[in-house]
């Protein structure tokens, strides 16, 4: 008898009804993402970086540290002497698939090179985009050296 009478009124609807109810006038707690974001920890890490100095030249030394330190055998770097007897890279990439963004390699820089930005919004479309070459880690040095620059400001931690 009890649950027909629950069912004759409706009265689990009601209950759902007394939930949405309650919350209708809440302050919203939901963001209109993208136009709204919510704050980034000074600490995220996002897609990586290669910074160059001022006067244009790139940071990288080759030395690979971050090849040797990457726990998950993301970056690859080949490397030749220039005529000028300094050593610089002829490739280096980072596959995303393999990236955990623990840090490490940025860490491990002697030279502020690779940097992790706090860039998170990217995706792939076609097979082997995964992989991100020198010239784009490069062009995103450039377009993010601004942000980059204010971060290791504020953090004293870096060189
Ligand atoms: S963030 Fe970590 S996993 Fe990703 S490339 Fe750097 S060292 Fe490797
Ligand atoms: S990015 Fe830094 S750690 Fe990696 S090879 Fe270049 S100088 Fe060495």
């Amino acid at each position: 008898m009890r649950n027909f009478f629950k069912t004759f009124f409706l009265w689990e609807l009601l209950k759902g009804l007394k939930q949405t109810g309650g919350h209708l006038f809440k302050k919203k707690i939901t963001v209109q993402y993208p136009d709204e974001k919510t704050p980034l920890s000074p600490r995220f890490r996002g897609l990586h970086a290669l910074r160059r100095y001022e006067n244009g030249e790139e940071r990288c030394i080759a030395c690979k540290l971050c090849e040797a330190v990457c726990p998950a055998l993301a970056i690859t770097i080949e490397a030749e002497p220039r005529e000028d007897g300094s050593r610089r890279t002829t490739k280096y990439e980072i596959d995303l698939f393999k990236c955990i963004f623990c840090g490490f390699c940025e860490e491990s820089c002697p030279v502020d090179s690779i940097v992790e930005t706090r860039v998170l919004e990217y995706h792939f479309e076609h097979r082997g985009q995964n992989i991100i070459t020198k010239a784009k880690l490069l062009e995103m040095g450039q377009w993010q050296e601004e942000d980059i620059a204010k971060m290791r400001a504020q953090d004293k931690t870096y060189k």
